[in-house]
């Protein structure tokens, strides 16, 4: 966990002393991807992380189920899910080409296996809200499921998928840490031992971080470029830095 930093902090800019416009915590498939198109909208970008990649991002699975994991009273949820999960066939390629790697994604369907006349009757009833939600899943036989995998043994039913892949997590984190490198972002294997924040305007914000070797690291003052005028950096005209939390 990271602590906001007690007392007085001067940010220092990047590890090379530069100043980035952005500052990402965590070399995951999350902050991976946040840098990389961060990078390719123009921003110069830092992430620090002692160990990329043996976070969460290490151990799952890759499914991308939003309709297979969409459950009762998870309607916005499931659709924002639905969405993001269509994106991701272009964001493969993109990143395939940015990499020269495979990042593994398999649009195969997903099959849910129901082992007893409960499990069934269970996962028909959640079927039904998830085809109120206008998404697609389709009940099988055992036969019709069988055929479909052949290794699947004695149950009792299954239900069908079409749009929920998967992909292999470890593969896109690869390509994403040589998709960063590449657009000239850096990854700094140093842990964050605290934030800066900034209470100006409110509530505490992040400005910064301080890494394990007391270093400090904030974004430039702002940024906004080249016919990228929507996009904002911290820390705004509203926050200052150095502060105090
Ligand atoms: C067993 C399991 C199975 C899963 N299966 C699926 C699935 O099938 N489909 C799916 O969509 N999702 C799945 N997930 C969820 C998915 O793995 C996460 O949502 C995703 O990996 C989160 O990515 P992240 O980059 O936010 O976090 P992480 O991958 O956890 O990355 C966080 C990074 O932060 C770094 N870090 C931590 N503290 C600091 C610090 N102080 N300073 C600097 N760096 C730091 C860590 O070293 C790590 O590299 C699964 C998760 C688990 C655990």
């Amino acid at each position: 966990m990271v602590e906001p930093a007690r007392g007085h902090h001067r940010a220092d800019g990047g590890a090379d002393g530069g100043v980035r416009d952005l500052l990402v915590v965590g070399a995951g498939i999350i902050g991976l991807s946040v840098a990389w198109r961060a990078l390719s909208a123009g921003l110069t970008v830092e992430v620090l992380d002692p160990t990329p990649g043996d976070g969460a991002t290490h151990a799952a699975a890759g499914m991308l189920a939003a309709v297979t994991e969409a459950d009762y009273g998870e309607e916005r949820l499931a659709a924002m899910n639905r969405d993001s999960a269509a994106l991701w066939p272009a964001f493969a390629a993109d990143l395939e080409a940015a990499s020269g790697l495979d990042v593994g994604l398999r649009r195969t369907g997903t099959m849910t296996v129901a082992y007893d006349a409960d499990d069934v009757a269970e996962s028909r009833r959640l079927a039904r809200t998830q085809h109120r939600w206008g998404m697609d899943i389709e009940e099988l036989t055992a036969a019709a499921a069988r055929e479909r995998s052949p290794l699947v043994g004695p149950v009792a039913g299954a239900f069908w998928s079409p749009s929920d892949h998967q992909v292999d997590p470890r593969s896109v984190h690869r390509a994403l840490l040589i998709a960063v490198r590449e657009a000239g972002g850096a990854v700094v294997r140093r842990r964050v031992s605290s934030l800066l924040t900034d209470r100006a305007g409110g509530g505490p914000r992040v400005t910064g971080a301080v890494d394990e070797r007391g270093r400090s690291a904030a974004p430039g003052p702002s940024c906004s470029p080249p016919g990228r005028a929507h996009l904002r950096c911290w820390p705004t005209s509203r926050s200052r830095l150095p502060s105090d939390p």
